[in-house]
C-alpha cells in the first residue's frame, strides 16, 4: 500500500515517516483552537490531526467525549492547519456523523478491534465509502483478530488501510500501561505485504517521560509513523492528562529521534555506511526480541516453579532444538551455527529459571 496517511517532511528529518497528533479528546473550541495555533506557532504541524470524539473509557462516569459537536469544531483545525482530520469510530453511528462532518481519516479503537461484531457494523457502515481507516490492535496480543478485522474492512472495499501498534492490556508489567510487543507489528507487516503500521506511543507508556524512547524503539522495529497524543495543556485535560505533550514538547520529541530510512540507498558512495546503519538497526531487533524471549522464559520459568515442573523439560528441548534447526537450515544457515546458538540461548535460559528458583526459595538451594 502506498502511503495513503500522506506524508511530508517538516524539517525534521522524517524519512516519510508519518506523524498524527493531536489530543485525546476534543474538549471545547477554545482548546482545539488553543492546539491548533501551538502547533503553528512551534512549526510543528503533523501529517494528520487527531481528536477523540467518542471515547472508550474503562469505567462509567469520567469523560466520554463530547460528541457531534466536536465534529463541528473540526472545521477550526481545517481553518489554522489545512491538514487531514482522524477520530475513532465505534459503531455505525459514529460512522454515519463522522463522514457527514467529512472526517478525512477514521480509526478503530483498541477496545472495539476485539469483537468481530463490532467491526463488521462499521464496516458494512462503510461499504462504498472511499476513506482511509487504520485499525488499532486488539487489547490482547491475538494478531489473527487484527488482522481479522482488517480484512473486514478490506472486504467492504476499503483498500486505503493501516494499522496502529497501541500495546497490549497486560496488569503484571507496571512499566507500561500498555505493554508493546514489537514482534506482533512486524508479523503483520510480514503477512500483509505493504501494511503501514503507525506507533502510538502515547498509550503504550501512559506517560509522557517515556514516549521518546518507545517511538525511538518502534522506528528502531522498522515502523511508519508516529501517533502522539497532544494538547495545549496537558495537565488539565479532560482525558490521559498524563501522557499528552505539548507542541513544543512533540517538537523536542521528533527532533531527538534518529529516524531511519527503510527504502535503498539513493548514494552508492555511501553504500558502507548505508549497509552498516541497517545492521545496527537488526542487531537492535535482534536484542529486543532476545530481551523479549527471555521475558517469556522467565513467566515459563514462574509457572514451573508454581506446578513444582523441573526446569530442564527433555521432550521439550529436543522439540526446539530440531525444529528450530531445521528452519534455520532452511533459511541457509549452517547446522552448527543453529545448533550453537540454541545451546547458547537455551543454556542461559536454564540459568535465569534456576536464579529465580534460588531466589524463590534459598533454603532449598
Ligand atoms: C485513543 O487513541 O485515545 C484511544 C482511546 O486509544 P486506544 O483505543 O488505543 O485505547
Ligand atoms: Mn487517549
Amino acid at each position: 500500500m502506498e502511503n495513503h496517511l500522506q506524508t511530508k517532511d517538516w524539517g525534521l528529518g522524517l524519512k516519510g515517516h508519518v506523524i498524527i497528533a493531536g489530543p485525546c479528546s476534543a474538549e471545547t473550541p477554545e482548546q482545539i483552537e488553543k492546539v491548533c495555533l501551538d502547533m503553528k506557532k512551534e512549526n510543528m504541524i503533523p501529517n494528520i490531526f487527531r481528536a477523540g470524539i467518542w471515547k472508550p473509557r474503562t469505567r462509567p462516569g469520567s469523560f466520554e467525549g463530547i460528541g457531534e459537536d466536536g465534529l463541528k469544531w473540526m472545521e477550526i483545525v481545517r481553518h489554522h492547519l489545512n491538514i487531514p482530520i482522524t477520530t475513532e469510530v465505534g459503531n455505525a453511528a459514529h460512522v454515519e456523523l463522522a463522514l457527514k462532518h467529512k472526517v478525512d481519516v477514521l480509526w478503530i479503537g483498541a477496545r472495539t478491534t476485539v469483537n468481530p461484531f463490532a467491526v463488521q457494523e462499521i464496516a458494512d457502515a462503510l461499504q462504498g465509502v472511499d476513506i482511509p481507516v487504520m485499525v488499532k490492535n486488539p487489547m490482547n496480543p491475538d494478531l489473527q483478530l487484527w488482522l481479522g478485522a482488517l480484512e473486514r474492512l478490506q472486504a467492504v472495499g476499503i483498500n486505503k488501510l493501516a494499522a496502529i501498534h497501541r500495546g497490549f492490556s497486560d496488569s503484571y508489567d507496571k512499566r507500561f500501561r500498555n505493554k508493546p510487543n514489537w514482534s506482533m507489528p512486524i508479523h503483520l507487516k510480514r503477512e500483509w505485504k505493504g501494511m503501514e503500521v503507525i506507533n502510538d506511543p502515547s498509550h503504550i507508556v501512559g506517560n509522557r517521560a517515556g514516549i521518546l524512547e518507545t517511538s525511538q524503539r518502534a522506528i528502531n522495529f522498522g515502523l511508519d509513523g508516529l501517533m502522539i497524543e497532544t494538547h495545549h495543556d496537558p495537565d488539565n485535560a479532560w482525558s490521559d492528562a498524563k501522557q499528552q505533550v505539548t507542541p513544543a514538547a512533540l517538537k523536542d520529541i521528533l527532533s531527538k529521534i534518529d529516524f531511519k530510512s527503510t527504502t535503498g540507498f539513493e548514494n552508492p558512495g555511501e553504500r558502507l555506511n548505508d549497509l552498516r546503519t541497517a545492521v545496527d538497526h537488526l542487531d537492535d531487533q535482534l536484542l529486543d526480541l532476545l530481551q523479549e524471549r527471555f521475558s517469556l522464559i522467565d513467566q515459563i520459568g514462574a509457572y514451573k516453579r508454581e506446578h513444582n515442573l523441573t526446569v530442564f523439560q527433555s521432550d521439550r528441548w529436543k522439540f526446539v532444538m530440531e525444529s528450530r534447526t531445521q528452519k534455520g537450515v532452511q533459511k541457509n544457515l549452517s547446522e552448527k551455527f543453529m545448533k550453537e546458538l540454541l545451546y547458547c540461548i537455551h543454556e542461559e535460559s536454564v540459568k535465569r529459571q534456576e536464579k529465580q528458583l534460588r531466589e524463590a526459595d534459598p533454603v532449598k538451594k
